[in-house]
């Protein structure tokens, strides 16, 4: 029998996600004399891994730890896209006299059954990550902790796993923050603050990034007093300035009070609530909160799996090295998804796990570099990029023209009322040739795939512009010309 995992509230939907994704009834298999592959992990990268190789014919074992799913089901994309959801719905309501629909007055959101929806929606969708599923499929799920006992054996609970080929796709946790007192008064990170079942009162969110901002954000709207704290001079930093400038005046209109280039000095636990003590442009400041999340980024899971024995290169900031084809530096070991990854996406994952794949059950010489890769921060209104930001293209002495596309000058835009925000496309100077493009709009996240097919597809802008787009009535990119 392998160890219980409990997850927090344990209510029908949270023991139908763990009854999924790590049945406390499972009993590991018996393991083949020899895999073709043994992954490391189950979230999306192993997932993805184990599955497309099983169904190739291979021999795959998976070990998974915690839940199956990663933090994408569980802790990552789909609780928090599911809150996001409800944050909009509220905007929408409170925003509704805009649009001459009257709404009583004194509507509210009910945390409690947000969160509630989410728990179910979790453990609805928690049947395509489960054991069970992946059984089915042909691979051998061992639950328990992986670790390489030598150079072809990986030990989990107990078993030794012979492999031919393993890959390491066990991700990353939220990264630590050394402020003084800041563990002894407690914080949340994503893998808590998913199971909170009361609103906090006032909240502090470390760390402006995509997680930052997205859930101070929703919070803020479903009526939390939020503080945004961040140290760099802008939010979403990787982000271009302007961009994130819009960002941050939604966030501001949202109720989310924003404090950049930021140094936490301490936090102390005061009874009740906490005290942040921080400086701004060289002025102390208190700040009393009732709950802080952090969201400074990620850890890589490099700890415990002996990589030394088997001659992985690792670092505990980036994670594990690999080259191109995501070989680490033994060339039977791989690595997929956030551990081994500067974009720590969960579609990135999967593309990495389907290179792996490639790579590892066939003299596969697919590449990581050869990918284009978009994202989305899923604030509303949303930001999503993909390809190379004007100063990128610079520092690599590509010669740039940019077209910009204000949304309060596209007629769609204005009738929905969603006119914050741009479509930026940067093409080579002096041709139509996509380099990247930037958008922050409603519905970015569905509008970069436009472009970002067009850059995959070797498409230019003028071969967008020819395209007949079905709309009310505007193009959305209808005035960039060449
Ligand atoms: C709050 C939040 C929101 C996000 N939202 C989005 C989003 O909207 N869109 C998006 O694209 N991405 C999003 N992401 C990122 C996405 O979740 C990750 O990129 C994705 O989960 C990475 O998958 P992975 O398989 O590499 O790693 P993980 O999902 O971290 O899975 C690794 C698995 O390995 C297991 N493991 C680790 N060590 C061992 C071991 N020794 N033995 C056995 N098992 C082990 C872990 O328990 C874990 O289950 C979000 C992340 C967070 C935290």
């Amino acid at each position: 029998m392998t160890q219980s995992i409990h997850v927090i509230p344990e209510d029908t939907y949270n023991r139908t996600l763990v009854a999924h994704t790590h049945p406390p009834d499972w009993v590991n298999p018996e393991p083949a004399p020899c895999y073709n592959l043994v992954v490391i992990g189950a979230g999306t990268a192993g997932l993805v891994t184990a599955a497309g190789a099983a169904g190739l014919g291979a021999k795959v074992a998976l070990l998974e730890r915690n839940l199956m799913g990663g933090d994408c089901l569980n802790v990552g994309c789909v609780p928090s896209k599911a809150l996001l959801r409800a944050a909009r719905a509220y905007a929408e309501v409170r925003d509704a006299s805009r649009y001459g629909v009257e709404v009583p007055l004194g509507s509210r959101v009910n945390f409690p059954a947000v969160m509630e929806r989410m728990r179910r929606l979790r453990a609805e969708i928690s049947p395509h990550d489960s054991v069970a599923r992946f059984h089915n499929l042909g691979v051998d799920v061992f639950l328990g902790e992986g670790w390489f006992l030598s150079l072809d054996t990986i030990e989990v609970d107990g078993k030794k796993l012979r492999f031919r080929k393993a890959v390491i796709a066990t991700g990353g946790r939220a990264a630590a923050l050394p402020i003084p007192g800041l563990a002894e008064a407690g914080y949340l990170t994503n893998e808590t603050v998913f199971s909170l079942t009361e609103l906090p009162r006032r909240l502090a969110v470390i760390g402006a990034g995509p997680i930052g901002c997205e859930m101070a954000q929703a919070f803020a709207r479903f009526g939390s007093q939020v503080s945004l704290l961040e140290v760099a001079p802008q939010i979403l930093i990787r982000e271009d300035r302007d961009a994130a400038e819009r960002i941050q005046r939604v966030l501001e209109q949202d109720g989310v009070s924003i404090a950049l280039g930021c140094n936490i000095r301490a936090v102390k636990n005061q009874s009740t609530e906490k005290l942040i003590i921080l400086e701004q442009h060289g002025v102390s400041h208190e700040l009393h909160v009732d709950a802080i999340l952090l969201g400074v980024g990620r850890a890589p899971n490099v700890e415990g799996l002996n990589l030394e024995v088997v001659g992985v290169e690792y670092d505990t900031k980036v994670g594990v090295k690999v080259n191109d084809r995501l070989q680490t530096a033994n060339p039977c070991i791989y690595a997929a998804g956030d551990i081994c990854s500067a974009y720590k996406f969960t579609h990135m994952a999967d593309a990495l796990a389907r290179i792996v794949i490639q790579n590892t059950l066939f003299l596969g010489r697919a590449k990581a570099s050869t990918l284009t890769v978009p994202w989305c921060t899923y604030t509303d209104p949303e930001i999503a990029h993909v390809g190379l930001y004007e100063k990128e293209a610079e520092e690599k002495g590509i010669p740039v023209q940019t077209f910009v596309q204000e949304l309060h000058d596209v007629d769609r835009a204005r009738l929905d009322g969603e006119v914050e925000g741009f479509v930026k496309v940067h093409v080579r100077k002096g041709s139509d040739k996509l380099l990247g493009a930037t958008i922050v709009a409603r519905h970015a996240g569905e509008m970069i795939s436009e472009l970002t097919l067009a850059m995959v597809g070797g498409l230019g802008l003028k071969t967008l512009a020819t395209v007949i787009h079905q709309t009310a009535r505007d193009l959305r990119i209808r005035s960039i010309t060449l």
